[in-house]
C-alpha cells in the first residue's frame, strides 16, 4: 500500500540511483523499483481519507457553535448591564435633586421619605434584575464549558482515529511523523537509546493469491496482535505500509531489539494463522537500526530499511542490523 502523495519523483529517482550505485548494485528495473518504493514510503505519509476529514470538520462546527453561544450570552449580559446602569444613573440623579430640595426645604419630610422609598425600590429591582441575568448567564456559560469539554473529548478521539490504522489498530503513518520526532528528541535529550525495526512479511502476495485478499487482511491483523503481545506497553507499533510494520523500541539498543525480534520470530513460528482447518505460516524479514547521536528519526528508519533490504536479499526470514 504505497500512497500516491506527490513527492518530487525526480528527486526520489535520483536518491534511488545513488543508493544503487553506492552499493554497487546494477540498476535493473527490479532493483530500481525496490529502492524507489522504499524511499517513497519513507517520504510520503498517507493522505487523510474522506471520513477522517469529516470527523475533523464535525469538531470544527461544534467549536463554532460553542463560540456563537458564548458571543450571544455575553451580548445579552452586556445589554442588560448597560440598561441597568442607565436606571441606576437616573436614580442617582433623582436622589441628588431630592437632597437639594430637602436642604432648601422645598419638600416636606414625608414627601422626601416617600420619594426615597420609591428610589430604593427602583434600585432594588434593578439590582435583582442584574443578579438574575448574571445567574442565568452563569448557567449558560457553565453548559458551554461542558460542551467545550465534550469537544475536547471528541478531539482526542478524532486524533486517535486519525492516527490509527483501521485494519490492525496499530498507529498509521500519519501518527508516526509526529511521534517519531517526539521520541527522537526525548531520547537525544535524555541520552536514552531508541531503536527502529522494520518488519516486512515474506512472500505475502502468495498468501493473498492462495487464500484471497480478505484472508490476507486477517493474517495482517494476526501478525499485528502477535507483535503487540511481544512488545512492551511503551513500545510503538506502526503499520508502515501494506504488509510492513515499523516498531519503535524505547530505551533499547540493537542487542535488546534483536532479542525482541527473535522472540517475535519464535512466536509467529509457533502460532500460524488458522483459516478454517488450514495453517497459514507467517514469516518475516526485519532490519534494525539504533538511533545515532547525530541523526534524525527518518535517517534511522532509512538505515533500518537498508538492513531490511539486506535481510530480504539474503534469503528472507532473517534479521539484519544496520551498521
Ligand atoms: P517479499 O517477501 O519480497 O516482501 O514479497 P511480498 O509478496 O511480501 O512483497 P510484495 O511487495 O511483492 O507484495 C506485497 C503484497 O502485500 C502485495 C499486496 O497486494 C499485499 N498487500 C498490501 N497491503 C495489503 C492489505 O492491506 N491487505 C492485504 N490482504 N494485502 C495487502
Ligand atoms: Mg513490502
Ligand atoms: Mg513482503
Amino acid at each position: 500500500m504505497t500512497s500516491a502523495t506527490p513527492v518530487n519523483p525526480v528527486e526520489i529517482a535520483r536518491i534511488a540511483l545513488k543508493r544503487l550505485s553506492e552499493r554497487g548494485l546494477p540498476p535493473t528495473p527490479e532493483n530500481y523499483a525496490q529502492f524507489y518504493n522504499a524511499i517513497l514510503t519513507i517520504k510520503a505519509p498517507e493522505s487523510k481519507t474522506a471520513t477522517e476529514m469529516q470527523l475533523a470538520w464535525q469538531v470544527l462546527y461544534k467549536l463554532d457553535d460553542a463560540a456563537t453561544d458564548v458571543a450571544d450570552i455575553t451580548d445579552g449580559l452586556l445589554q442588560n448591564l448597560s440598561g441597568s446602569s442607565s436606571v441606576m444613573q437616573q436614580s442617582l440623579g433623582d436622589l441628588q435633586s431630592m437632597r437639594e430640595a430637602h436642604a432648601e426645604q422645598r419638600v416636606s419630610p414625608e414627601q422626601a421619605h416617600a420619594s426615597l422609598e420609591d428610589l430604593l425600590n427602583v434600585v432594588i429591582n434593578t439590582t435583582s434584575n442584574v443578579h438574575s441575568t448574571v445567574t442565568s448567564s452563569h448557567t449558560d456559560l457553565q453548559s458551554i464549558r461542558d460542551s467545550i469539554r465534550h469537544i475536547e473529548e471528541d478531539l482526542a478521539f478524532n486524533r486517535k482515529v486519525l492516527e490509527q490504522d483501521a485494519l490492525t489498530g496499530a498507529l498509521n503513518r500519519q501518527g508516526l511523523d509526529h511521534l517519531l520526532m517526539r521520541e527522537v528528541k526525548r531520547a537525544q535529550r535524555n541520552g536514552a537509546r531508541l531503536t527502529a525495526v522494520l518488519v516486512d512479511l515474506d512472500e505475502f502476495k502468495q498468501i493473498n493469491d492462495r487464500f484471497t485478499h480478505l484472508v490476507g487482511d486477517q493474517v495482517l491483523i494476526h501478525m499485528a496482535n502477535l507483535t503487540k503481545a511481544v512488545l512492551r506497553e511503551s513500545d510503538i507499533l506502526v503499520r508502515y505500509g501494506g504488509e510492513e510494520f515499523l516498531i519503535l523500541l524505547l530505551d533499547t539498543d540493537l542487542k535488546g531489539a534483536s532479542y525482541v525480534i527473535d522472540r517475535l520470530r519464535l512466536v509467529t513460528g509457533r502460532t500460524p494463522y488458522m483459516h478454517h482447518a488450514q495453517r497459514i505460516e507467517v514469516r518475516f524479514s526485519a532490519g534494525i537500526a539504533q538511533l545515532r547521536d547525530d541523526e534524525n528519526g527518518r535517517a534511522m528508519v532509512l538505515r533500518a530499511d537498508e538492513a531490511l533490504y539486506r535481510a530480504k536479499n539474503s534469503g528472507r526470514s532473517k534479521t539484519e542490523l544496520a551498521d
